[in-house]
């Protein structure tokens, strides 16, 4: 099956409800015009370079999602354009996003990563850095900043209960954080967890966000 083809499957499984993020880290121009032909607007990138690239090439009505691990120091080739970033983990990075934002006069809306996933390397906040970062006095001036939600990502196993448990936390951690903090705030309401191979359980536990990129593009080959 074609790239188009997929598409049009996994949009089949996604409610109205739910926004679906193709993932196109390592796809080419072509492949993401292949579903941008299609009404697609909304692309994840997990390198700064490569997302640049593919911002200045490709048409100006696309959502650019930023997915992955954010480095301070490339805040700004970004800052001008990106619609969505997905996987801010700390207070020092949001204060660089809320200074690039100024610059750029614009406000970028933001997820906060927790870490739900059982293994050492995954990024994001606890719950405790969580609560801490949104009580902090530094956060409460950062106008050019919004935050929009969390985001997360399960542990990579073939145990579905762990994985739903995960994503029940979420839900719950984002349904507290909401009432504690964002009640007046129609801006927060975004969960994006669930990737291709944990998608629809992430769905079933609250998702409104998914980020999809192997079902829609095929296996990635990062020697391309
Ligand atoms: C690569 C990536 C995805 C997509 O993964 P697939 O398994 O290809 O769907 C989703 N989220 C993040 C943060 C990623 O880095």
């Amino acid at each position: 099956m074609g790239i188009t083809e997929n598409y049009q499957q996994v949009l089949q499984t996604i409610p109205e409800n739910v926004a679906l993020v193709a993932v196109s880290k390592t796809r080419t121009v072509a492949e993401i015009k292949d579903i941008y032909t299609l009404g697609c607007r909304d692309f994840g990138e997990n390198k700064v370079q490569e997302l640049t690239q593919k911002y200045k090439t490709l048409p100006k009505d696309i959502t650019w999602h930023f997915i992955g691990h954010l480095q301070s120091n490339k805040v700004k080739y970004i800052a001008p354009f990106v619609g969505l970033l997905h996987g801010i983990d700390s207070l020092k990075l949001l204060k660089t996003v809320n200074k690039e934002a100024i610059k750029n006069n614009r406000v970028i809306p933001c997820l906060l990563q927790l870490k739900i996933a059982s293994e050492e390397t995954k990024y994001g906040l606890f719950q405790h850095d969580l609560i801490e970062l949104l009580e902090h006095d530094d956060f409460q001036i950062l106008k050019n900043i919004r935050v929009v939600g969390l985001m997360g990502m399960a542990t990579f196993t073939s145990d579905k209960q762990q994985v739903q448990e995960e994503f029940e936390y979420l839900k719950r951690l984002f349904v507290s954080i909401k009432q504690q903090y964002f009640t007046n705030s129609d801006y927060f309401k975004h969960i994006s967890m669930g990737m291709s191979g944990d998608y629809t359980l992430a769905i079933n536990c609250g998702s409104t966000m998914v980020r999809i990129g192997t079902t829609i593009f095929g296996e990635r080959n990062y020697n391309k």
